[in-house]
């Protein structure tokens, strides 16, 4: 009797959880500090050259030093997460990949912080990032290596066949933003408006020579949105001078893009000609209030639109 031989293949999940090491922390700006990873599980992790919004998910430790037992070898790192006590397990936060390069030391991972960290204005993400030191280890998960944008579904750009983009964002959308211009086809033409808290948060990104990037400092102690809002929709031909930029009352994030509603909505498919694509992320409240005004003023196309709440004034984020 022959034996007879089973094989069970096993697809591997989408994203992958890495054990990280701090190698470098570099203030980069007043508002922005630069931490660089390293580790030998970040070697299966992400695509470089192929990163654009990729998110990544980071569990920030109930104190600095403390590793939380999250069982590595498991494929459901949501669940290993949160099988570990909730006192012990920290907090996670949702970041962009500023860098993904891999070098004769293995991979390594570059995230930029921004830093908030006015008393009732930070939490657990922000002070982490303020006190950061060379050697600290940190969980990260992130979309395994190879894996393609549009299978691991932690990716939103998306153009299409569109001729030219318009990025806009906070400083929270500036580090994927850089990454989208960096990693896009050298000849994609277009705008980006990036608004900073300050002149001095203005960091360097190696644009397509036909994208062109505007940056946006507020002034001290103004809301976000202030310089934004306005830029966005005087460059649309919008009239920007009758917007007051003011919060709107909402602890829910905006996530809309031309595939999904967080709020359900149906988004038809459209045959028109894209000749534009949109991407607009950052402080949820600004989000939705571009949104209003392209949508509903100017007519843009919801299914050309990536709208994203980055995060919300006044709510800490979870998961
Ligand atoms: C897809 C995605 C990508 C992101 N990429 C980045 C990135 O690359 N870099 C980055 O810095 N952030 C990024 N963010 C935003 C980041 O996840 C939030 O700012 C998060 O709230 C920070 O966590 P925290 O623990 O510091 O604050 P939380 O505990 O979430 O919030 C505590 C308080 O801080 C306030 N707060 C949170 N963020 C800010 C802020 N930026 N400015 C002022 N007040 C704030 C909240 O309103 C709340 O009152 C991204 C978010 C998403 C969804």
């Amino acid at each position: 009797m022959s034996a007879e031989t089973t094989t069970t293949t096993r697809t591997r999940p989408a994203y992958a959880l890495a054990l990280t090491e701090v190698r470098a922390v570099d203030r980069v700006s007043p508002n922005f500090v630069r931490i660089t990873f390293g580790g030998s599980d970040l070697d299966d992790f992400g695509t470089p050259g192929e990163v654009f919004d990729s998110r990544i998910k980071i569990v920030f430790p109930p104190s600095p030093d403390v590793v939380p037992a999250i069982d590595r070898d498991s494929d459901d790192w949501w669940g290993s997460y949160l099988a570990v006590p909730e006192a012990e397990r920290g907090s996670m936060r949702t970041y962009s990949v500023r860098e993904l390069r891999t070098t004769d030391a293995g991979t390594e991972l570059v995230v930029d912080f921004v830093l908030h960290l006015q008393p009732g204005l930070t939490g657990p993400a922000s002070t982490w990032a303020s006190t950061a030191r060379v050697g600290q280890p940190l969980f990260i998960v992130g979309p395994r290596r190879n894996v393609p944008m549009r299978e691991h579904g932690g990716a939103e750009f998306s153009p299409g066949a569109a001729r030219s983009v318009l990025l806009a964002g906070d400083e929270t959308a500036a580090p994927a933003i850089a990454r989208i211009l960096e990693d896009a086809p050298r000849d994609l033409r277009g705008t980006a408006f990036i608004e900073v808290p300050t002149a001095d948060d203005v960091l360097t990104i190696d644009a397509p020579a036909g994208v062109e990037v505007t940056w946006l400092p507020r002034e001290t102690g103004e809301l976000h949105g202030t310089a934004l809002i306005p830029a966005v929709l005087q460059h649309l031909g919008g009239h920007a001078a009758a917007v007051e930029v003011r919060d709107v009352e909402t602890e829910e994030l905006l996530w809309e893009t031309p595939v999904y509603s967080a709020l359900g909505e149906e988004i038809a498919a459209t045959d028109a000609p894209t000749d534009r694509y949109y991407w607009i992320a950052g402080e949820s409240g600004v989000v939705t209030t571009l949104r209003r005004h392209l949508v509903k003023d100017l007519g843009v196309d919801r299914a050309q639109v990536a709208f994203m709440g980055y995060w919300r004034r006044g709510v800490a984020m979870r998961g």
